[in-house]
């Protein structure tokens, strides 16, 4: 099933990486802009410095309980690699990426390259203090992702357990807060998202919901309630990083979407041994150091075909990709408005493309 690019782009929950910078300011509408006019560079890069969790949710293959973090050094110099590159947008993630006990001087380095800074974080070690160190270290945006309201043995990721972490961070963060809740089967209490996606609402944070995907990214259909959730969640929200859009409804129903998956060219997820992957589920795949990692590789992966995308459920590279699709004449609009859009300004195109608040 075809989707409309500009639906597919603008909604849901762009938020996540490349939506709060891009509507906040003209340096990201710029970046962003910039990345889509030309089109061989990396606009979301996700890149793990250490492997390590302090959690053990059940469903995760993307942790362990014994590495040590990247140090310092090895991580500059991949961040200065990604820059040379020419990314827009670095989120840093794990394991737990607030065991790295040098954190915010990676997150400096990321903003001393005029790059997008982000951070996905099971939130655990959040309190006052650690949050006005991200504020000071540049920190643009933060995701935690909530599983359930009450803590079980597949997810401590609870409401109930990180409320207090919530509450700090409506004090004191200066940066975008997202929460992500998912949805799909296998959870206990299918209704959780909704409860989860209302006190993020109360906090003034954005929100955003996923389907759960399996070992390979791909997708599990969803029950009718479970659909049903998920248009709950979506309503709740009610801007332009919830709502729903074409890819998720063909997910919802078991669909498959038609789309070119960029990975390995507008999104690359670089693991602890510093080896671009296309995704976190499909790691090996190169698997190419980032130190030699080049515009031929960029231009290579840009044009292949990934067999797995047409039931993948991974929305955010499946947001990088899109851009690509956008007509020419409007890239260079998007690009000259970028260089005086105000942060308050809010300007909505015939086709219904928004920045702004
Ligand atoms: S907190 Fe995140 S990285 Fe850690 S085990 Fe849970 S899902 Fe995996
Ligand atoms: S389609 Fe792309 S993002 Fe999705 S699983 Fe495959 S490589 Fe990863």
């Amino acid at each position: 099933m075809q989707i409309p690019i500009l639906e597919r782009l603008f909604s849901s929950s762009l938020a996540q990486q490349l939506g709060p910078a891009f509507q906040r300011n003209a340096r990201g509408v710029r970046l962003v802009a910039g990345g889509i006019v030309d089109k061989y560079h990396p606009l979301l890069v996700q890149i793990i410095p250490m492997r390590r969790c302090n959690l053990a949710c059940t469903y995760c293959n993307e942790y362990d309980r014994t590495s040590d973090p990247v140090p310092l050094a090895m991580m500059l110099r991949r961040i200065d690699r990604l820059a040379e590159l020419r990314s827009a947008c670095v989120t840093i993630s794990g394991g737990e990426p607030l065991l790295h006990p040098e954190l915010d001087q990676i997150l400096r380095r990321i903003r001393d390259h005029g790059m997008i800074a982000g951070l996905i974080t099971n939130g655990f070690l959040l309190g006052k203090e650690r949050i006005e160190r991200l504020n000071d270290a540049g920190l643009e945006y933060l995701q935690i992702s909530i599983d359930n309201v009450n803590p079980d043995k597949v997810s401590q990721k609870s409401l109930k357990t990180l409320n207090r972490k919530l509450s700090h961070l409506a004090e004191y963060a200066r940066f975008h807060v997202n929460i992500n809740s998912v949805v799909g089967s296998g959870m206990a209490n299918p209704q959780d998202p909704v409860v989860i996606a209302k006190r993020a609402k109360e906090l003034g944070f954005s929100t955003s919901v996923g389907v759960l995907h399996d070992e390979q990214g791909q997708l599990s259909p969803l029950s009718a309630e479970e659909s049903a959730v998920f248009h709950e969640v979506v309503r709740i929200g009610q801007g332009i990083y919830t709502r729903i859009n074409n890819f998720q409804e063909n997910l919802i129903a078991g669909q498959p979407n038609d789309w070119h998956c960029r990975a390995g060219a507008r999104y690359l997820y670089v693991c602890e041994n510093g080896l671009v992957h296309y995704c976190s589920q499909q790691r090996g795949k190169p698997g190419t150091p980032l130190e030699t990692y080049s515009q031929e590789d960029i231009r290579r992966e840009f044009d292949s075909v990934k067999d797995c995308a047409s039931l993948c459920t991974i929305g955010c590279v499946h947001r990088a990709s899109a851009l690509d699709e956008l007509r020419p004449s409007r890239l260079l609009q998007i690009w000259s408005k970028g260089k005086s859009v105000s942060p308050s300004r809010s300007q909505v195109g015939s086709d219904g493309l928004r920045f702004g608040s």
